[in-house]
């Protein structure tokens, strides 16, 4: 029988990661910048661990012995598809705070740490793939899209290029960002995972985290190279998860009419020569989870006057105590990765969204409102609610709170 393996606490640098790898956030090459290491190795220099939540799914393959710990991956032909960068804001230790801009190639601007040995993941991976979309088909039918061979191929399909990111955060940066002290800021994030990384207190000296979250992903139409050219017309959705519309079709949102309506979009942009780009970030239910949106769903259908525009903010707060969390401070890392500069036609009513890229410095031309015709009905609440808060509201004039009291969706006695 095996001998059980010791458990080494991870919190004292005489115990283990004692070999630090050099890491110097916002250097100008990927050799001065060094690789980020979340391995279970001696050389690691970021807490954490790679994949995200699917973290957890790997320690049970390694509790049930399918997976052996010290498996080094095989990553022959996994490079990316498409260049990204590198851009001058890649070597900005405050422009990109989020995630690891050398996460993608990392064979090309880690070569000796690889020869070495060093076991170093990407962060980033970059495919092609065709997508089939009811929605675009239907553009396609009614002629509202057309087939160019190029980016829309067929009757059915669409070419994009897209990027997987995962999380990578510079914990300095992201103090900075929020306005928060960095200490505090490890201090509440050990607490409220329930002690799930003793280094954020106990070593200072490790700047990254590697959070158990979920990542992003980009949706490129047209060139990926042409992105960082303020000149080529960019067409972008910043889409927050919302499984219950994206992919289920619930009516109570907006949230699927809209990604499609910027998909659709996003193509026609890229059939005029320049890019479309969607951005999926997994922050379900605002990045408060789909339990809570749910426990939020009855306290608004079964409260006094039922679902009503007005309370359509409160109830949420009710629940998670506050009305958001997504953080959308952190969401432009991505588009500056991309080396975006100008978005000229912006999919997103969002003050949030569109505030937060205004900050990083992103120029934004236009804003479209999702058409009155694709809100559902029972959607109706949301939208009011959103245009009452200052979202986005196009020509109409944001509803006042006489409006919102008026504004009802669908009580659970109905069908
Ligand atoms: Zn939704």
């Amino acid at each position: 029988m095996k001998k059980p393996e010791h458990v080494i606490l991870t919190s004292h640098s005489n115990q283990i990661y004692n070999k630090k790898v050099p890491l110097v956030w916002g250097a100008h090459t990927a050799e001065k910048r060094g690789p980020i290491i979340a391995s279970q190795t001696p050389e690691r220099n970021a807490i954490g661990s790679h994949s995200g939540s699917y973290a957890v799914y790997r320690a049970l393959s390694v509790a049930s012995g399918q997976f052996p710990r010290d498996y080094r991956p095989d990553l022959a032909f996994t490079n990316p598809t498409r260049p990204i960068g590198p851009f001058s804001s890649w070597s900005d230790p405050e422009a990109i705070v989020s995630i690891d801009p050398w996460g993608a190639d990392i064979t090309d601007s880690f070569p000796k740490q690889l020869a070495r040995g060093t076991k170093i993941m990407p962060t980033i991976a970059i495919t092609e793939a065709q997508l089939q979309i009811p929605e675009v088909q239907k553009a396609i039918e009614d002629g509202d899209l057309d087939i160019d061979g190029d980016i829309v191929v067929n009757e059915t399909n669409v070419k994009v290029c897209k990027a997987a990111v995962e999380p990578v955060w510079y914990l300095p940066g992201i103090a900075k960002r929020l306005a928060i002290d960095e200490g505090e800021l490890r201090k509440i994030l050990f607490q409220e995972t329930g002690g799930m990384f003793p280094e954020l207190v106990t070593r200072p000296d490790l700047k990254v985290l590697l959070p158990p979250i979920g990542g992003l992903t980009a949706y490129i139409f047209g060139p990926p190279e042409q992105l960082s050219n303020p000149d080529k017309e960019l067409t972008c959705r910043v889409h927050d998860e919302c499984n219950g519309s994206d992919v289920f079709g619930s009516d109570i949102c907006t949230c699927r009419p809209y990604l499609a309506y910027g998909i659709i979009q996003a193509i026609k942009t890229a059939q005029k020569g320049g890019n479309g780009l969607v951005v999926y970030f997994r922050k379900e239910g605002r990045a408060l989870g789909e339990v809570t949106k749910y426990l939020v769903y009855n306290a608004r259908k079964r409260q006094e006057g039922g679902d009503s525009a007005d309370n359509y903010f409160y109830r949420t707060e009710c629940v998670a105590g506050v009305q958001d969390a997504r953080f959308q401070e952190l969401m432009p890392d991505v588009l500056v990765w991309l080396g975006i500069k100008r978005i000229h036609n912006l999919m997103s009513m969002s003050d949030m969204k569109f505030n937060a890229m205004q900050r990083s410095g992103i120029e934004i031309l236009n804003r479209f409102n999702i058409p009155d015709h694709l809100i559902p009905d029972d959607a109706q609440v949301e939208i009011a609610a959103k245009k009452a808060a200052g979202y986005y509201a196009g020509e109409t004039p944001a509803p006042t709170s006489k409006d919102l009291k008026e504004v009802k969706g669908r009580s659970y006695d109905e069908t």
